[in-house]
């Protein structure tokens, strides 16, 4: 078993990849980003998704180490999307959503590589998937194998990127959840993560916490809803 070192940010799919690497690895670290999004307020969930998934598995909390935040507060400032301004969530010309930040996923796998690479960490854990998402392209497959190659030329270690979502739609993602930790975990994501752009912590549905606009509701409604009638559940 190798060490693993999970990027997390409060939401449904990097709680997940957290199960899926206590599932896997004999040691496993957290990273959060600060970088002035408006759903700031997901990092808040972070301290305890943590301590809730510890506590459904032994072997789980045994393997769970050390979380670090890092602040980029930089690039949202450089950015200017809706996602880091106040600005109204909609499509661009582009075909893109205006939540998009430029090179984020890009940015946060290098910090956690200079982490990982400090702390010995071989793994490096995030929940990019190119199946059923925003279209951002720093989430596609062949975005993630080229940093990891430009990653281990640059830094002369093995790391592996690993996205174990990657091929999931949201519906699959539920149904990864629970093989990993039952109904318990199905029920600590879907009351104490926050996948909301708007960072609507107030309003529970039966997919959990949101505003139930926003474009990352509406993937979460959807998904919960696929989960929910697909025969597995
Ligand atoms: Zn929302």
């Amino acid at each position: 078993m190798s060490s693993a070192l999970v990027l997390l940010s409060g939401g449904q799919d990097s709680t997940t990849c957290l199960a899926w690497a206590l599932e896997r690895f004999a040691h496993v670290e957290t990273i959060g980003f600060d970088y002035g999004q408006r759903h700031r307020v997901e990092l808040d969930f972070r301290t305890k998704i943590r301590t809730r998934i510890a506590a459904l598995k032994p072997e789980w909390a045994a393997r769970l180490g050390e979380d670090h935040t890092i602040n980029l507060a930089s690039l949202g400032a450089i950015s200017a999307c809706a996602l880091t301004t106040d600005t109204t969530i909609e499509m661009g010309e582009n075909g893109l959503i205006n939540t998009f930040v430029p090179g984020r996923n890009i940015i946060f796998l290098t910090f956690a590589a200079a982490l990982a690479y400090r702390r010995g960490l071989r793994r490096i854990v995030g929940g990019m998937c190119e199946t059923d998402y925003s279209g951002y392209p720093d989430c596609r497959d062949d975005a993630i194998k080229a940093l990891q190659v430009a990653l281990n030329l640059g830094m002369d270690r093995r790391f592996v990127l690993e996205t174990p979502l990657m091929w999931l739609d949201k519906a699959q993602t539920w149904v990864l959840a629970e093989r990993l930790g039952g109904g318990a975990l199905v029920e600590l994501i879907r009351t104490e993560t926050l996948t909301c752009y708007q960072g609507d912590t107030g309003t529970m549905h039966d997919w959990g916490r949101g505003c139930g606009q926003c474009p990352a509701c509406a993937l979460r409604a959807k998904g919960y809803e696929g989960f929910r009638r697909s025969p597995a559940s």
